[in-house]
């Protein structure tokens, strides 16, 4: 069963890798987009660190509904609502319990991908984050190293697309050949929770 203090190393574990990538995100949101992604997350991943730090919240679904509040209260971009949507709603279909199963964690996100596509108005293969998070979901009840690989191999698989949403589908063809900058933060959201589950 998974508790408040394994969702705050998750998210902390977030943290750190959007920290390590910040550059990389940013370097793929230049040519398709305004080179900011990654520091986007860095601020709202930094506010989420300090807040949970502050507050310790005592379910997983208020770690994630804290989380998110963060992302949206503080990253100006379009991804901070995206995130922001995806952790709130998967926190409050967490509900109110002290400890989850991996099976209602991977029920929830579901529900979070789908608030996230029901926001942003986009679908797969759009070349956008839900590229790597609907992958990375349908993924999870096989093992969160399952999901890892999926989100990452989905994140890869936004390259030879044509962007239908956000600021990369202003660009139209030109948008083929290049990751999608968001896509690859989806895919190191699932690459921390493989690792803060030990897998
Ligand atoms: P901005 O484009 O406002 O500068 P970011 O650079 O932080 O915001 O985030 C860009 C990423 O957000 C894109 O790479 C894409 O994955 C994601 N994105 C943008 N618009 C949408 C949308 N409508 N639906 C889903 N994801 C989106
Ligand atoms: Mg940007
Ligand atoms: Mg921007």
């Amino acid at each position: 069963m998974l508790d408040a203090d394994f969702f705050r190393r998750w998210m902390t574990a977030t943290t750190a890798l959007v920290d390590r990538e910040a550059e990389r995100l940013t370097a793929l949101d230049s040519p398709i987009g305004d080179a900011d992604h990654g520091s986007n997350l860095q601020r709202g991943f930094t506010a989420v660190a300090a807040a949970l730090e502050k507050d310790a919240p005592d379910t997983p679904g208020a770690v994630l509904i804290l989380a998110g509040r963060q992302l949206i209260s503080t990253v100006g971009g379009a991804s901070g609502p995206l995130y922001g949507t995806l952790l709130r709603r998967t926190g409050k279909a967490l509900g109110d319990s002290a400890e989850v199963s991996a099976e209602q964690l991977a029920e929830a996100l579901r529900a979070g991908v789908d608030a996230v596509r029901t926001l942003g108005g986009a679908a797969p293969g759009d070349k956008t984050m839900v590229d790597a998070l609907v992958p990375a979901v349908d993924a999870l009840g096989d093992s969160f190293a399952a999901a890892g690989t999926a989100a990452a191999e989905g994140a890869e698989a936004t390259t030879p697309l044509q962007a239908r949403k956000g600021r990369a589908s202003y660009l139209g063809e030109r948008s083929i050949g290049h990751q999608d900058p968001g896509a690859t933060s989806s895919a190191l959201l699932f690459e921390a929770l493989r690792e803060t589950a030990g897998e």
